[in-house]
């Protein structure tokens, strides 16, 4: 990211370890059973930076790349050179086909319009085709499959792919439903790779890997399950300064709307950051902050520059220009997302263009 010329540094950080990424690419490649390991790189790279996760991943050894949009895309494509595969899961429009075809983009074919647009203007190009196995978000269902099923058969598919709606849950009967939907909807197409798993689908019991799998939020760092944490390590580390602090008695009340009231002396260290540099206003009242080792609360509401902590616990460590961690290894994403009553994607993808950025090398 090129910030224009400017006499200060940015006061809060935002540290990007692509070691990390690499070897939590590793892991799952690891846990694939065989399949080819992707990775999922939508959403800038789920706001982690689209050219630097990508092409790291590249070097770790991945090969097969997902976006969300066209245009992601093209920028993954102008990252990546032009060997890597990279699939386009929104799919392709009219009016894409050729931008698709000049920057060696595979559209996820999610609609009969998609497939019957392919097969008319693709020029034999390699697509994935998107079957719906209950989700009801995108892809064919078995009566859109159906009405377009020779035509299907007239499409280069280098894919053929599902996903998991409760894979978040291992105990979720849904799970081995959709599976069996995907091989059942499977056996009436033409032979192609198979994908189902994301993230969680590659560590549930049984075979969900089929032939390809797409890892997104584990490669960053999130645990894919809402319970039983898996051991991935962390990516990114947000950090920022404490620029007040005051000591608070009895009474007194902290920010917008007075909602939090200390009950006795408390120690306010008050931090650059807030709800403009993506740190969720939903995090007034319940998220935390690491600072010298102590876990110390979100007092008042998230403002947009600032946040207010309470850092009684803290001791020394509560001093003018202090970092207080709120993602990293002290202050773990998923307990973060926990506290916020969110999910570890949404805290990720929130991040904005505010920090100082920097990427450490593996
Ligand atoms: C976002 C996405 C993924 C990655 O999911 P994670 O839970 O982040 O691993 C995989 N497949 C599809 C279709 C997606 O939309």
């Amino acid at each position: 990211m090129t910030d224009p010329v400017t006499a200060f540094p940015r006061q809060s950080h935002l540290r990007i370890d692509l070691g990390a990424l690499a070897r939590n690419w590793a892991f799952f490649a690891e846990h694939a059973q065989g399949a080819e390991c992707a990775a999922v790189v939508k959403a800038n790279g789920y706001g982690l930076g689209l050219a630097e996760v990508a092409q790291s991943l590249a070097d770790a050894g991945c090969k097969t790349f997902f976006v969300a949009h066209a245009y992601e895309g093209e920028r993954a494509r102008q990252a990546l050179g032009p060997d890597p595969v990279i699939y386009v899961l929104n799919g392709v429009m009219s009016d894409e086909v050729t931008a698709f075809l000049a920057t060696d983009l595979r559209p996820v074919l999610n609609d009969v319009g998609q497939v019957e647009l392919w097969a008319q203007a693709g020029l034999g190009q390699p697509a994935a085709l998107h079957i719906d196995t209950g989700m009801n978000r995108l892809g064919l269902s078995e009566e859109d499959l159906d009405r377009v099923e020779e035509t299907v058969f007239t499409l280069n598919l280098s894919l053929i792919m599902s996903h998991l709606a409760c894979a978040s849950d291992p105990q979720h009967p849904k799970n081995g439903m959709q599976r069996e939907a995907f091989v059942s909807l499977a056996a009436r197409l033409p032979p192609a790779p198979l994908s189902l798993a994301a993230s969680a689908g590659i560590l549930l019991d049984g075979d969900y890997c089929f032939d390809l799998v797409r890892p997104g939020i584990g490669l960053y760092g999130g645990g894919p399950f809402d319970q039983d944490p898996v051991p991935l390590e962390p990516v990114a580390t947000l950090e920022a300064p404490i620029i007040q602090l005051r000591s608070v008695g009895p009474g007194d009340t902290i920010g917008y709307g007075a909602t939090w009231q200390a009950d006795r002396r408390r120690m306010i260290a008050t931090v650059a950051l807030g709800y403009a540099d993506g740190f969720l206003r939903a995090g007034s009242n319940r998220g935390f902050a690491i600072l010298g080792g102590a876990v110390c609360p979100i007092v008042g509401r998230v403002s947009m520059d600032l946040i207010t902590l309470d850092v009684s616990g803290a001791g020394s460590a509560a001093k003018i220009g202090a970092m207080a961690q709120f993602l990293g290894r002290a202050a773990p994403l998923d307990a973060q997302a926990q506290a916020l009553d969110t999910i570890p994607y949404e805290i990720l993808t929130r991040l904005g263009d505010r920090f100082e950025r920097s990427y450490l090398e593996g």
